[in-house]
């Protein structure tokens, strides 16, 4: 259902990241239809402020600060089934597109179970697990620029590497997003082993954005801040989880600054003990991105 776009101003911004953590928007609203996005858009050209798509805010550490934007919750959640095709708008529920998927005896979405993230943002991190990438199902996304141009484009025209997607260079926003699927007899059984596995190997319980840190090439971050004795270190309110080393998590009240210098913390160990530079994964978001040079 679409409805308009309500504004608020000074809106806090933590309880729309899984971190918990982040400042105030100067503007802040939630989007359900591309013509709210149209009229945000509108706004945003009137006032002079750069607008900023939040998906399900797994992966976003906004900065202890007013950021002076205008930042867009993406809810546009349509989602028609055409097996083995299925169209979802960009702000569905990934995790539970692939449990639907799955249940239904079709396979290609399972290494999404578990991650906690909108279409449209699994699509720009091209997040994964094991072998299996976001743009591994992926047909065709219909996108908006900055000029307020729709068009589609099919995965070949977009490029995809390891936890990067060309979206993080053009900035456009992903409206919505077709999947094409197999059927499979065991779609069902290997969703299920996914999720357990998670819930056994990470801490869901805790206010994370997954992992801080990207794999180097060959190897794994956890792995590493863990044989450099990092797991369980608290900096403040913020601690790497003693479950999985990888996780920066927010263990009571962390601010961004708490997490940023924990996370600096770990690299500087990480290289000191193993020799290895390690590459931020989660978005720091801030005024500093609009910050003209
Ligand atoms: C418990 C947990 C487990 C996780 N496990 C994994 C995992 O296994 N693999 C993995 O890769 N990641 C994992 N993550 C990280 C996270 O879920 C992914 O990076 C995910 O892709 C982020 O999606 P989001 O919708 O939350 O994006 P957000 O954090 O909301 O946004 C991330 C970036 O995407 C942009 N964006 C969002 N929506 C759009 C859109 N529609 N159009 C254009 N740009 C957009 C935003 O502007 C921002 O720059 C995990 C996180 C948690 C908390």
């Amino acid at each position: 259902m679409s409805q308009t776009p309500h504004l608020q101003t000074l809106h806090p911004l933590d309880r729309y990241t899984t971190l918990k953590i982040g400042g105030k928007a100067r503007y802040f609203c939630e989007i359900f239809s591309l013509h709210d996005y149209l009229e945000v858009l509108n706004f945003s050209q009137k006032v002079n402020l750069p607008l900023f798509i939040l998906g399900r805010g797994s992966n976003t550490l906004f900065v202890d600060e007013v950021f002076e934007a205008i930042v867009v919750v993406n809810k546009i959640q349509h989602l028609h089934w055409d097996l083995p095709e299925v169209i979802c708008g960009a702000g569905y529920n990934i995790s539970l597109l692939a449990v639907k998927a799955s249940r239904q005896g079709y396979s290609g979405l399972e290494g999404a179970s578990g991650i906690p993230a909108s279409v449209g943002g699994a699509i720009y991190m091209n997040a994964g697990s094991g072998l299996w990438e976001t743009q591994s199902s992926l047909l065709w996304v219909k996108t908006i620029n900055h000029r307020g141009e729709v068009s589609f484009k099919n995965k070949a025209d977009i490029s995809f590497s390891y936890r990067h997607s060309s979206f993080q260079e053009n900035g456009d926003f992903i409206i919505e997003a077709a999947f094409k699927l197999n059927p499979s007899d065991g779609a069902w059984n290997l969703q299920q082993s996914i999720i357990k596995k998670r819930i056994a190997t990470q801490p869901y319980k805790q206010p994370s954005a997954g992992c801080f840190f990207k794999n180097p090439e060959g190897l794994s971050a956890g792995a590493l801040i863990d044989k450099a004795g990092l797991k369980g270190l608290e900096h403040r309110g913020a601690a790497v989880s003693t479950i999985h080393a990888n996780f920066l998590i927010n263990h009571s009240n962390a601010t961004a600054t708490d997490l940023l210098e924990l996370s600096q913390i770990v690299q500087q160990e990480v290289l000191e003990k193993t020799g290895v530079k390690l590459e931020q994964e989660v978005r720091l978001v801030g005024n500093f991105l609009y910050e003209k040079i």
